[in-house]
């Protein structure tokens, strides 16, 4: 920036002299010479600067172990494969194979890309350099493209310095510099940046003295570049997914060896709790839990802190915000008209509900899955529907009337009727919603819920006082478990222990 905004001055100096009758071919040469000079300078010391993280394994904590990586089997199984490659390179060359050059690791935000990709470099005893696809991205042509060049060329510098054969190159969110040429705005900038990549990794031979390992980012490989794509580039694509309940359970583990523990810590319950959590979020749930347990006082972290943990990971720091006794109210039978309906739909599936404001929520009632599922039948859904319908049905069979409080609740009911639809399980038999009319899809969506509004309007008709009870106790606690709620359902004959 400074580079560009001199030379506009020195050319607006320049043209002010010509215009004024100086003679400018003196000043012209000092000018030329110092451009040539600076730009040596820079060639030398490797283009423009720019900060990659470069991890020196021998004296940096951020050395990562596979073994420090929790679940993830497939993705290292694969990957410690492919790394081979890197770690025998005698091996490869006899049986004539080509060398690996990259690797790209695919998945959700916070599942360990960067983890997998840092224990790669201790694996094969490599130097490491990271980078973000977002650093090669400048307004000036050839900037990225100089930024890559220089990248590969520190790679080796770095790996000749600490004597080691091997260097791996870690550009994360390499969709930013790799997504498909022609579709950017500024393409001409875009494109170089990427060709410039491309020749980089054409550029990588198995006779190297110091052999190159390229491995990539993203969460979103459907926008790369087909070229980056093609074998003898990115060879091997490694799925990095979110954790199973084994793997949850394996990650909470790793994050709370340093953490004491009370006996009454279940991690197993808590990872029951986090479905759909990436790693990075259960970091942050053990993390909270024992900020909670300091800010207490206690002198070890117990479940409830964790569970206080799980809830403020999904819904946020708790918030001060103290609805008026008339609003608590309200908010106290709604959540548990959604706890009445979740049991009756699968009893034991309330962990908690509560009236403390969270995020953009005054109360909530969290569900605890019984097991990790990927598939749900018509009848599930049908069951989310009622659940989600059941806040503002319990308001209106307490109260009269419903209120504001069930926006977000009728977004994920047309959610899941959506997904009925889509899945061919409506009265529209198996269609392509994009070909169906909107009138059409709207009132199958409507038939879709009222008749789950139907069904629950007609049960709370019975069991108004049952919500009024309930609904007291937790104005009175703030919080109360699914155990209760259960147990009274149980009483009261509406579920069958
Ligand atoms: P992004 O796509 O956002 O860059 P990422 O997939 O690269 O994310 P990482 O940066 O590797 O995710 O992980 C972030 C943090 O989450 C790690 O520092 C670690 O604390 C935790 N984490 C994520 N996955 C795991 C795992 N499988 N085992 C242990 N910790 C994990």
């Amino acid at each position: 920036m400074i580079r560009e905004t001199a030379l506009g001055a020195t050319v607006a100096i320049l043209v002010v002299l010509l215009w004024q009758g100086v003679n400018v071919g003196p000043l012209l040469f000092l000018v030329a010479m110092f451009a040539f000079l600076s730009y040596l300078m820079q060639s030398r010391s490797g283009g423009t600067t720019v900060n990659f993280t470069m991890v020196d394994r021998e004296n940096n904590c951020e050395t990562v172990i596979f073994e420090s990586i929790g679940g993830q089997e497939t993705a290292k199984k694969e990957l410690l494969e492919a790394l081979d490659f890197v770690r025998f390179p005698e091996r490869v060359a006899k049986m004539g194979i080509r060398p690996l050059k990259g690797i790209l690791l695919v998945g959700p935000p916070g599942t360990g890309k960067t983890l997998l990709a840092k224990a790669a470099a201790a694996y094969t005893d490599s130097v490491f350099l990271a980078a973000s696809g977002s650093e090669f991205i400048e307004l000036y042509a050839g900037v990225g493209a100089q930024r890559i060049r220089q990248l590969f060329s520190r790679a080796k510098t770095a790996a000749e310095k600490e004597r080691k054969n091997s260097a791996i190159i870690f550009i994360d969110e390499i969709e930013i510099l790799g997504g498909k040429r022609g579709t950017h705005t500024s393409h001409h900038e875009y494109d170089q940046t990427l060709n410039q990549l491309l020749v980089e990794m054409d550029g990588m031979a198995t006779d190297d003295r110091i052999r190159t390992l390229l491995i990539g980012a993203t969460n979103r490989a459907d926008l790369l570049d087909s070229a980056l794509l093609r074998p003898g580039r990115f060879d091997r694509i490694v799925q990095v997914d979110l954790p199973d309940l084994a793997a949850r359970r394996e990650i909470l583990q790793l994050h709370v060896s340093n953490k004491p523990l009370a006996p009454d810590v279940d991690l197993e319950k808590v990872a029951r709790e986090t479905f759909g959590f990436s790693g990075a979020h259960l970091e942050s749930v053990a993390n909270e839990a024992a900020i909670l347990a300091m800010r207490e006082g206690a002198e070890k972290i117990t479940q409830r802190h964790f569970t206080d943990a799980v809830d403020k990971v999904i819904m946020g720091e708790k918030l001060e915000r103290k609805p008026d006794k008339e609003e608590l109210w309200r908010v106290a039978v709604h959540e548990i008209g959604h706890a009445i309906a979740s049991e009756c739909q699968r009893p034991g599936s309330v962990s908690t509900v509560t009236t403390t404001s969270r995020g953009k929520a005054l109360g909530y009632m969290r569900q605890s899955p019984e097991k990790d599922s990927y598939l749900y039948t018509q009848k599930y859904l049908e069951g989310q529907i009622a659940i989600m319908v059941a806040g503002a049905a319990a308001e209106e069979a307490v109260l009269g009337d419903r209120s504001t409080g069930a926006i977000n609740d009728y977004r994920q009911a047309v959610k899941a009727a959506k997904q009925i639809i889509a899945a061919g399980m409506s009265r529209l038999g198996v269609i392509s919603p994009e070909d169906v009319p909107t009138e059409a899809m709207h009132a199958e969506i409507q038939r879709i819920i009222a008749a789950e509004q139907e069904k629950v309007r007609t049960f709370f008709s019975n069991c108004d006082d049952l919500i009024r009870e309930l609904a007291e106790i937790l104005v009175h606690e703030e919080k109360i478990s699914g155990d209760l709620i259960r147990r009274r359902l149980e009483e009261e004959k509406i579920l069958v222990a």
